[in-house]
């Protein structure tokens, strides 16, 4: 080996080095509240930055491309069957890179170019990936949308089944990205049938939740249920896609060698492990204590008169109607932003505003919960939001709100060991 080939991050390359140093620090003094984003454990991230980075096994266990592979086969079984315990599910693929790379393969597995998707508005909660015009999903396949009634502000399954009738779509995809309520799995399957479409449940935000019991699982009443790994299920960044035996062939072509080459396997190992960590009882706690955080969060600010969207929350996140008090939901991502606080401004249902200056911001727990916050906190965190969107104008204000988060990030210490400036040798 080469000297250079044995040198540190910080020796080799400083630059990066420092940017991931302060990337530790923000993440450990600020308030993670993108409801999207959690915190991988230390042995989740350690797999993931594992040798396996080195390896191409193009192929699945057993049957791969390339020699070398006895040990990607065992993390990549190990993923695939605790996969299977923890949704039980009968056919998992764990190699989807991400979640869209998940939509893709489940799409081209029963789908051919032209043939119609029916799903959830993106302006209602939908995802990208979801059939808009401006994804792959939309260039690829015809689109057509459901949406939530505008007066529960909840999905509309009289709209979903008439709009089914009509369009006829091959797949029926449930889930979204800002979505806050529970979904009748049975009703969108019985559509499903009705039009003979095959019903695809994107279970990307709420896995973790399915995962410990704090939410109803698609898995029974879905053909193919796809996710992502790294929202409220804690795993790395990347994606998998579940399902019965009659489309297991399918997927895993569509996969491999349709949609992908050699599948990230550090990634699939720290899959493996994530999954390990979800099928321990401590997880259920995790997940019921993220669905009691968001709803003591929702709470706080409705007491505070913000409006929450469909009046509450069924899981981990809240969408909060901002402009009804006058505020812009980018400018209360600005606000919390100084304050420590990082939330995403989002549309909300039939929003009049345009979606750079929405009318709301999705805010959520997953990752605070990680940390170990819980009610006292997140009652203390409702003040704090509602405090720094009354002085969104003042930055002396808003940074004096910074120092009590930062003061309350100490005591919820993460990746503490990682916090030590790293030591650089001459
Ligand atoms: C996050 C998300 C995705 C996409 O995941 P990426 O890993 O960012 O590609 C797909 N579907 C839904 C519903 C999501 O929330």
């Amino acid at each position: 080996m080469t000297e250079r080939m044995s040198l540190s991050l910080a020796q080799a390359d400083p630059v990066v080095a420092d940017a991931i140093d302060k990337e530790t620090f923000r993440q450990h003094e600020g308030l993670e509240m993108i409801a999207s984003e959690n915190f991988v454990s230390e042995a989740v991230l350690e797999a993931a930055g594992s040798i396996f980075t080195n390896k191409y096994a193009e192929g699945y266990p057993g049957r791969r491309y390339y020699g070398g592979c006895e040990y990607a086969d065992v993390v990549e079984n190990l993923a695939r069957d605790r996969a299977r315990q923890l949704f039980n599910a009968e056919h998992v693929n764990v190699q989807p890179h991400s979640g869209s790379q998940a939509n893709a393969a489940a799409y081209s597995a029963v789908l051919k170019a032209g043939d119609t998707i029916l799903g959830l508005d993106l302006a209602h909660g939908g995802h990208l990936t979801h059939g808009h015009k401006l994804s792959f999903s939309g260039k690829l396949y015809r689109t057509t949308f459901y949406h939530v009634r505008r007066d529960t502000e909840q999905i509309d399954y009289d709209e979903m089944e008439a709009t089914a009738l009509r369009e006829k779509p091959n797949v029926l995809i449930g889930g979204g990205s800002a979505y806050p309520r529970l979904w009748d799995f049975a009703r969108m399957r019985q559509i499903a049938d009705k039009v003979g479409a095959t019903f695809v449940f994107d279970m990307a935000h709420i896995a973790g939740l399915v995962a410990g019991g704090a939410h109803p699982s698609p898995v029974p009443h879905a053909h193919i249920t796809t996710t992502t790994t790294h929202k409220t299920l804690r795993g790395p960044r990347s994606g998998m896609i579940l399902c019965g035996p009659a489309l297991a062939a399918a997927v895993d072509k569509a996969v491999f060698p349709g949609q992908q080459g050699g599948p990230l396997v550090h990634i699939v190992a720290a899959k493996a492990v994530a999954f390990g960590e979800a099928l321990r009882p401590e997880f259920r706690t995790y997940a019921a204590q993220v669905v009691a955080n968001a709803k003591v969060l929702g709470q706080g600010l409705a007491d505070a008169g913000y409006r929450i969207i469909s009046g509450g929350t069924d899981n981990h996140l809240l969408l909060v109607d901002v402009f009804q008090k006058g505020i812009l939901g980018s400018e209360a991502e600005l606000a919390l932003g100084k304050a420590g606080i990082t939330v995403n401004k989002n549309s909300i249902p039939w929003d009049t505003n345009p979606p750079l200056k929405p009318s709301g911001i999705r805010v959520g727990t997953p990752a605070l919960t990680t940390r170990g916050m819980k009610e006292p906190e997140m009652r203390l965190i409702a003040a704090w939001i509602v405090k720094a969107l009354d002085q969104r104008n003042d930055d002396e204000g808003l940074e004096k709100i910074r120092g009590e988060v930062a003061e309350l990030a100490e005591q919820f210490p993460l990746y503490a060991w990682r916090r030590a400036p790293a030591p650089v040798e001459a």
